[in-house]
């Protein structure tokens, strides 16, 4: 993430407390982000606030940390924050959790899925930051759980995906339910017109702020494409997998439906992945995040729920099932690898019908998108091979093995051994499937090619049509086409 370097004294200049101070130090963050560098000075005087800045710009902090340091810790809730999703609910809350501990901040979120019960619990806690969906929030308003319920802030995060979600109509009756004594904050990634509409209504002379949104992508990601044909994604997606060895990959899929079968076949096939989607139970859900953040899956079959907001660090590969609807999806998708200056591989798989979708999205993003080829079986397994002795060599040698060594030294030769050990490995790396899959480069590049040339030859000669018939008229008309036409359209308009 990018943050501002001529800003010598950190987050110090904003005078926020020392306690404050200390969990910003923890939480490793020495420069404040542009969005912060704008947005902190401004909510700390007090004012409303539309702010237009993405996910990974730091925003949770920008709108967090001043909140923290107004608290006044009187034993009820200060401020409010409602976002579209539950993943998203619970970050937030990590994320203000984490910045305020030394400050003895308590969070609660609440979002639909979890007891009610449990909600109005942790609620008799007394936590000063709320963190809701919008649903579930409305259902304790309407149903009075929340007394004397008065938050002095009240951000909207992501007001955009609510406005796509459908919770616009949510969002404006829990402010029927909000004190206008509040200040209010509204963080978007983009502007559509209800959101403007919205802003309006429940803003009080915002102060606006908008970090340029980069809609190119990260340097770091090596962003790669493959053609193929529509029956050969998942040999494709295996394959890629079994070539690249990721470290922890998030495969996006169009549906949840195809979340579910892609990752139960990765599943059959022995592959260690659990799929994200919004249908379903909350527990499973979390429980697919916890284990890929925790290393314990290396593989997170997801819907487009996956692509906003998630903070997974260490993410090395993001995979395209199918070509994202739009370049933002694209983007947002891709930026959940080579977080934090590490570098990270973007694949997407496209069929021949899909190849224009791939020009946009290079055109829009003005990212360099290469073709690839599927690497075939011997490739891979060669690949597999080279990783397996660089392993191998960078193996520390156990106690237990030199006394192996030692036992079995003087009864078998070395060398077999050595063959006999490789070959129990190499059973494990078999590599299934066909063994060409897709389209070749050249081929590929043919097709473009000749995509090139038909949209070349298309606009000069509708160009020269028209100049000829231009010419032709003048011929015609002995030079009074001109008058011709104006009379014409004088007629029409009568
Ligand atoms: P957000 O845009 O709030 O989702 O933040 C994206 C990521 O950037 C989160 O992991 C934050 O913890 C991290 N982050 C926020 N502010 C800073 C900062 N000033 N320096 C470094 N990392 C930050």
């Amino acid at each position: 993430m990018k943050t501002t370097k001529d800003n010598k004294n950190g987050f110090e200049i904003f005078g926020f407390k020392k306690n404050i101070l200390r969990g910003i130090k923890e939480a490793g963050f020495s420069e404040p982000s542009p969005i912060q560098q704008e947005a902190i000075p401004i909510i700390l005087d007090g004012l409303d606030v539309i702010a237009q800045a993405q996910t990974g710009t730091g925003k949770t902090a920008a709108f967090g940390l001043p909140l923290l340091q107004k608290m006044k810790n009187n034993g009820e809730i200060e401020a409010l924050i409602i976002t579209p999703t539950r993943e998203l609910a619970m970050q937030i809350s990590d994320e203000i959790f984490r910045l305020g501990k030394f400050n003895n901040v308590k969070t609660v979120s609440l979002y639909g899925g979890q007891p009610i019960k449990r909600q109005i619990e942790l609620l008799g806690k007394k936590p000063q930051v709320v963190i809701a969906t919008p649903g579930r929030l409305l259902d304790h308003l309407r149903n009075d759980r929340l007394k004397n319920f008065c938050p002095r802030f009240v951000v909207l995060d992501e007001s955009d995906e609510m406005l796509d979600m459908g919770f616009l109509d949510d969002i404006e009756e829990i402010f029927e339910f909000l004190s206008n004594d509040r200040q209010t904050l509204l963080f978007s990634a983009t502007m559509p017109t209800p959101i403007k509409h919205l802003a309006q209504k429940i803003l009080d002379n915002p102060k606006l702020i908008k970090i340029t949104p980069d809609n190119t992508t990260n340097t770091d990601i090596s962003q790669r494409y493959y053609i193929i044909n529509e029956n050969e994604r998942e040999e494709a997606i295996v394959r890629l997998i079994d070539s690249e060895i990721p470290n922890k990959a998030i495969i996006f899929t169009r549906t949840k439906k195809e979340a579910d079968i892609l990752c139960e076949r990765l599943l059959d096939r022995g592959y260690n992945a659990l799929a994200l989607h919004g249908d379903m139970e909350q527990k499973d859900r979390l429980k697919s995040i916890k284990s890929f953040k925790e290393s314990k899956i290396n593989i997170l079959v997801a819907t487009d729920i996956a692509a906003r907001g998630l903070d997974i660090s260490g993410v090395s590969h993001v995979f395209n099932f199918h070509i994202p609807l739009n370049s933002e999806s694209y983007v947002h998708r891709i930026g959940r690898t080579g977080r934090a200056g590490k570098k990270g591989v973007a694949i997407t798989l496209a069929t021949p019908l899909e190849f224009k979708e791939i020009r946009k999205i290079k055109e829009s993003t003005k990212a360099k998108i290469e073709l690839y080829e599927i690497p075939c079986i011997q490739d891979v397994l060669h690949n597999k091979e080279s990783k397996m002795i660089e392993n191998i060599l960078k193996q520390d040698i156990s106690d237990e093995s030199l006394r192996l060594y030692e036992q079995l030294r003087g009864n078998v030769d070395i060398a077999q051994l050595v063959c006999k050990l490789l070959s129990m490995i190499l059973k494990e790396s078999i590599v299934i499937g066909p063994n060409k899959i897709g389209y070749k480069k050249e081929d590929l590049i043919r097709f473009n090619n000749e995509l090139e040339s038909i949209k070349k030859k298309k606009q000069p000669r509708s160009r020269n049509h028209r100049d000829r018939k231009d010419t032709r008229n003048k011929r015609d008309s002995g030079g009074k086409n001109t008058k011709q036409t104006d009379s014409k359209n004088h007629k029409r308009r009568k």
